[in-house]
Parts: structure tokens; sequence; C-alpha cells
């Protein structure tokens, strides 16, 4: 049987009694999985938050999450955080360079900039300097 690679960038939302347990390493143990943190704040005694990629089979990918929710983790699609007013976007371009995803890109062929939701990973940079305020993130990182 082929096991297709599995990706997805999610958020983590712990509750301050599991904050400082070891997930992360057990993602990797006991499901195979393997991540890329892509932003982090933990604070003891305080609700952490937490952006990775996480990839393995699908099969063990669902498995992984299920146990993270187990934990009492909140569990979702990084993607679902940021959004794009496409009224007030006018295709400028100036968030392109800064994207680190490559979530916000250049189309040659149309000359807009396209918005892929499944790459991002939320930094809040586009946010900061779209000129027109087109790009909004759910959760502000600074206030993490
Ligand atoms: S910086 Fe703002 S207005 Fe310009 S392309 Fe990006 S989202 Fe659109
Ligand atoms: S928040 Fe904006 S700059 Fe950051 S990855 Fe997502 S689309 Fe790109």
């Amino acid at each position: 049987m082929i096991n297709h690679e599995y990706s997805r960038i999610i958020s983590l939302s712990f509750p301050p009694d599991t904050s400082g347990q070891p997930m992360m390493y057990n993602l990797a143990k006991l499901f195979d999985l393997t991540f890329n943190i892509l932003q982090a704040n933990i604070n003891p005694r305080r609700e952490g938050h937490m952006i990775l990629e996480l990839s393995g089979t699908r099969e063990r990918y669902q498995r992984g999450v299920t146990y993270l929710q187990e934990q009492g983790i909140r569990v979702t699609p990084a993607a679902n955080q940021i959004s794009r007013n496409e009224d007030s976007c006018m295709h400028c371009g100036l968030c392109t360079s800064l994207c680190p995803s490559k979530a916000l890109h250049l189309n040659h062929e149309t000359r807009r900039v396209d918005f892929d939701q499944n790459k991002c990973t939320a930094c809040n940079m586009c946010v900061t300097i779209c000129p027109v305020r087109a790009m909004t993130v759910e959760i502000d990182p600074l206030t993490w």
C-alpha cells in the first residue's frame, strides 16, 4: 500500500495546564509525524499558541490531531485565521515580497495577486504592510 505524504499548517491553542508538556515529542514518537514550528508563544500558566506544519501519512496525521485534541488542545487550520477582503485589495503586489510562504503571489497571466490560503502561516506580515488593510488575521501574534 502506498502511503501518500500529507501536510497541513495548523494552529494550536494550549490551555494553561497543558502548556509545557511534551506534546511535540509525542507527535513524533507515537505517530511518526514530522513538524516544523513556524510560530510559538508558550508561557507557563498561561494559554499558549503555536503554528506548525505537520506532516506524515494522512492516517497518522489524523491520529496525531485527535491525540492533541484529547489533551485539550484546540486545533484549527492556520488558513482559517487569515482572510483577504477582495473588494479592498487593489493587487498592488506589495505583500508578495514579504509573504514567507508565497501564499500571496503574483499571477503572471492575470497580473493579479493570488492568495493561496492553504500555504498561509498566519505570520501577520501582510496585515502590517497592506496599505488598504485588505488582509486580516484573527489572532494577532503580537498579543499572544
Ligand atoms: S498589499 Fe494589500 S492591496 Fe496590495 S496586493 Fe497585497 S493584499 Fe492586495
Ligand atoms: S499572514 Fe500574510 S504574509 Fe503571512 S503567510 Fe499568510 S498570507 Fe503570507
